[in-house]
């Protein structure tokens, strides 16, 4: 009988210990944002610079096609994007984003009127930016002043590619500086577009249409 007790007991401390263990792994699960998870970047850090041009109708399609102005990513853009912009604020420079994730219903959009995949990715495909994975980005300086790279975001020439080599000295070691910091966080550049980059471990994440929560 005292051989059962003992037995009795253990039992039920073994199973109120693996509830315990249970119910801590399960909160554990709730407070953790998976990283493929869809963030906003402004919950994450308050140290980039907004300009996103399709929340006006300051772009090519002439069309204000986002409800609102935000940076929306998966978590481990947004991570790795955090990293690059912390070595940019080192030297004095930081991020300016003009776009973030694309849902696919834009992209389409695009394609349309831009359909050439040197400068508009293919719906059927999808862009790295509608799954969450791709910035466009330029650099501020200390004074706020934007960076001269040689074009404007979304200028469809060869003048835009990180190939074009006759611009001044100045503009290329900029574009070859935002280039090394961002490959070295975990990017890609992308040859015919000086602003665009794409995170390496998001090239295979599900296309997404996907709309913001705007306030
Ligand atoms: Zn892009």
């Amino acid at each position: 009988m005292k051989c059962f007790s003992k037995l009795l007991i253990g039992f039920l401390f073994c199973v109120s210990s693996l509830q315990a263990q249970h119910e801590a792994y399960e909160n554990e699960q709730d407070s953790k944002v998976s990283d493929t998870t869809f963030v906003n970047l402004r919950d994450y850090s308050n140290n980039f610079i907004y300009d996103m041009k399709y929340a006006t109708e300051d772009n090519f399609l002439k069309a204000k096609v986002y409800d609102c102005a935000e940076c929306m990513l998966r978590l481990k853009t947004v991570k790795a994007l955090i990293a690059a912009n912390n070595e940019f604020l080192k030297k004095g420079y930081r991020i300016k984003l003009f776009d973030c994730y694309r849902p696919l219903d834009i992209q389409k959009k695009m394609w349309e009127i831009v359909s050439n995949p040197e400068y508009v990715a293919d719906p059927k495909k999808g862009s790295i930016h509608n799954r969450g994975g791709a910035v466009d980005i330029s650099l501020v300086d200390i004074n706020g002043k934007e960076v001269d790279m040689g074009t404007s975001f979304d200028f469809f020439g060869i003048q835009a590619s990180h190939n074009f080599k006759q611009l001044s000295k100045e503009i290329l070691s900029k574009r070859a500086y935002l280039k090394k910091v961002m490959i070295k966080n975990g990017f890609n550049s992308f040859d015919s577009e000086w602003w665009h980059y794409n995170l390496k471990a998001g090239l295979k994440d599900k296309v997404a249409n996907q709309k913001w929560k705007c306030d």
